[in-house]
């Protein structure tokens, strides 16, 4: 899968899971930026086709990687609140681009409260989502690979330990379907915010049919 469509999966997946009742926004941002994160190991490519070949989906897809990935993540995010911070700036920006263009309604306060009271229960459910939605990376990528012109690249789940590769192909990689079917989902718990729980789980109903028929 694609970066934009492991987003778009942890965005669905969070929101199924009610991760938007536990810790807001926020959390919800945070898991879809991890479900994200495990292609870190593409930057192997800058030391050569070589290094990539052999770095890409062992790294960062390992399940001790995601593991670590998720904790670090999480704790750097909780403790710091990053998403919080980075949400303000981009609120500022939008505040900015908004009176510019005319839009003199729209509030320019920074709109984002950063965390100042901090939880031990709270930071525990920002590092078990975390670590709860990274795993839907290395398995769309287990499910997703290949194509009509290369093989699938497996996965090797318990590296550094063993070397197995695993992969499991039931799309190709770009397929256009999924993309759209998650789009729809988001476009449509957009428009349904009270029903938004059920139409992530309809989202992964439909990619499983879809999946299933091609
Ligand atoms: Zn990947």
């Amino acid at each position: 899968m694609t970066p934009p469509e492991h987003g778009l999966v942890g965005f669905s997946a969070a929101i199924a899971l009610g991760l938007y009742k536990r810790g807001g926004w926020k959390l919800v941002a945070l898991t879809t930026f991890v479900a994200m994160v495990p292609d870190w190991d593409w930057l192997a490519c800058l030391w050569g086709d070589a290094a990539f070949q052999t770095i890409h989906r062992v790294w960062g897809h390992a399940i001790i990687s995601c593991l670590l990935t998720a904790f670090v993540v999480a704790s750097c995010d909780y403790w710091l609140d990053i998403t919080g911070r980075c949400g303000q700036v981009l609120h500022g920006v939008l505040s900015k681009c908004f009176r510019f263009f005319g839009f003199f309604g729209f509030s320019g306060s920074s709109g984002v409260v950063i965390r100042q009271q901090r939880n031990w229960s709270e930071y525990r459910t920002w590092v078990i989502a975390a670590t709860i939605i990274i795993f839907t990376h290395p398995i769309a990528d287990l499910l997703v690979t290949g194509g009509v012109d290369f093989p699938p690249w497996p996965v090797q789940l318990f590296w550094p330990f063993s070397p197995q590769p695993f992969t499991c192909p039931i799309l190709h990689w770009g397929d256009p379907g999924i993309l759209t079917i998650f789009i729809l989902g988001l476009v449509a718990m957009c428009c349904l915010r009270k029903y938004c729980r059920f139409v992530a789980f309809s989202v992964f109903i439909v990619f499983g049919l879809y999946a299933w028929l091609r």
